[in-house]
């Protein structure tokens, strides 16, 4: 297995690798996510931002104001709408890359949940996974 991974948008049009390992995801079941994805929220790879390389195609960026008062960057293809990643606009150097736009994610497991309080009555968390009602203490 290479350590390289490699994602697009629905279109195609948007094209990205990122150059660490992945195994772990987040899923994040806040209101936010719930609208940008027209689902239960997202489930995201949190890598280092010099890892993840745009390599095709230039994204739009949406600034939204979170709960919290910070400013959350959600960058998305412009044509077919397909959120991509985000970071907060205080810390590049985290991005939170969504994984349905990863190629092959078959080596990754959810490992965390994150704004359960805010969870649709038929989002699934595995009772196995580390689970916080709000954003983590701890920045991971
Ligand atoms: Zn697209
Ligand atoms: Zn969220």
């Amino acid at each position: 297995m290479t350590s390289t991974q490699t994602g697009s948008c629905l279109c195609g049009a948007i094209r990205y690798t990122i150059s660490v390992p992945v195994t772990e995801l987040r899923a994040c079941h806040c209101t936010h996510c719930q609208k940008a994805s027209g689902a239960a929220g997202s489930v995201n790879a949190v890598v280092p931002g010099a890892s993840f390389n745009i390599t095709q195609g230039a994204p739009k960026r949406y600034a939204a104001t979170a709960e919290s008062g910070r400013t959350l960057y959600r960058y998305f293809c412009g044509d077919c709408g397909s959120p991509i990643y985000s970071h907060r606009a205080t810390t590049p150097e985290t991005l939170v890359v969504r994984a349905g736009t990863l190629d092959d994610s078959s080596a990754m497991k959810i490992t965390m949940n994150i704004w359960t309080r805010s969870a649709r009555p038929w989002a699934w968390i595995d009772p196995a996974s580390k689970q916080h009602p709000a954003q983590p203490e701890a920045p991971s």
